[in-house]
């Protein structure tokens, strides 16, 4: 356990202590003074919800860190598959290829926006989704694919995109569990049309609950950003030309994510140091 975490000790030795022998938890946030200091600094500031500082500066690190034009922060990361879907204008009569092996929300996020999810196998190998499958399941209905970087693992991008191209789909990256994962040198998020973070508390950063959409396209980006806000234009406030959603996050969760930016890559290498430490305990295995 790390000393440099202050009031939340007592909390998390009490959950240690009442752990059942032998439980590996998934993960456990490390939440430092930074975080405590940011967070009070947004409480004292008055600026609570999602006009203050910090969250402007968690999307700028986070681009940053993926290297993309545009991040766009949201409440968690089903409301941000859900909003890139949206904004890509895919709904009912549409159809979103999605890996059968995932957590429910890929799926879900899909189905919210009335196209059905259908899925496909995943290679036995990376548990990542299946291109031959994905090629042999396109039908004239197919708008978009969704890879799922499993447990930290990136898709097999380069297949997708080249399918994604000749069929002209959108490719959108659930990278929920992939924050930092790259395939030569590039990170997940920056690898499709628009990816899609969760900063749950058992994700590589948190936030408590909070989620980030990447991109490199600045109508998607400006659109998304609009529909998040109510679809409220910035130019015309309280004017709402479509229907829209309350998909922010709040500058106390940003607060926090700010602090967590500057340690990710510190997490990261602990979770591929824990990695390792598997491989070689298990490698007699077949
Ligand atoms: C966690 C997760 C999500 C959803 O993120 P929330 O922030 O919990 O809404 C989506 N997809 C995958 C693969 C996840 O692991």
């Amino acid at each position: 356990m790390n000393t440099t975490q202050l009031s939340f000790l007592p909390y998390l030795e009490h959950q240690v202590a009442s752990r059942p022998e032998g439980f590996i938890p998934v993960y456990e946030p490390v939440l430092d003074e930074v975080a405590e200091r940011y967070v009070l600094d947004a409480v004292q500031s008055g600026w609570i919800s999602s006009l203050g500082k910090y969250v402007g500066e968690f999307e700028s690190l986070f681009a940053e860190f993926c290297d993309v034009k545009h991040a766009v922060s949201t409440s968690n990361g089903t409301t941000a598959l859900h909003l890139i879907l949206h904004a890509m204008g895919i709904g009912r009569g549409d159809e979103v290829i999605v890996p059968s092996l995932s957590f429910v929300a890929s799926a879900n996020a899909v189905h919210y926006t009335g196209a059905p999810p259908v899925f496909v196998d995943v290679d036995a190998e990376t548990w990542t989704i299946d291109p031959v499958d994905v090629e042999r399941t396109l039908s004239p209905r197919t708008r978009a694919v969704m890879p799922v970087h499993l447990y930290g693992h990136p898709a097999d991008m380069d297949s997708i995109n080249a399918i994604a191209a000749t069929s002209d789909l959108f490719v959108v990256e659930d990278a929920a569990e992939a924050h930092g994962a790259a395939i030569d040198g590039r990170r997940t998020g920056a690898l499709g049309t628009a990816g899609a973070f969760s900063f749950f508390a058992n994700k590589v950063v948190t936030t408590g609950e909070g989620g980030m959409i990447t991109t490199d396209d600045d109508n998607l980006a400006a659109r998304m950003r609009m529909l998040r806000d109510h679809a409220m234009p910035p130019d015309k406030r309280y004017w709402h030309d479509e229907v829209g959603f309350n998909y922010r996050l709040t500058n106390l969760q940003a607060a926090v994510g700010v602090a967590q930016m500057a340690r990710i890559d510190e997490f990261i290498a602990r979770k591929r140091q824990i990695a390792s430490l598997y491989d070689t305990l298990l490698a007699d295995l077949p």
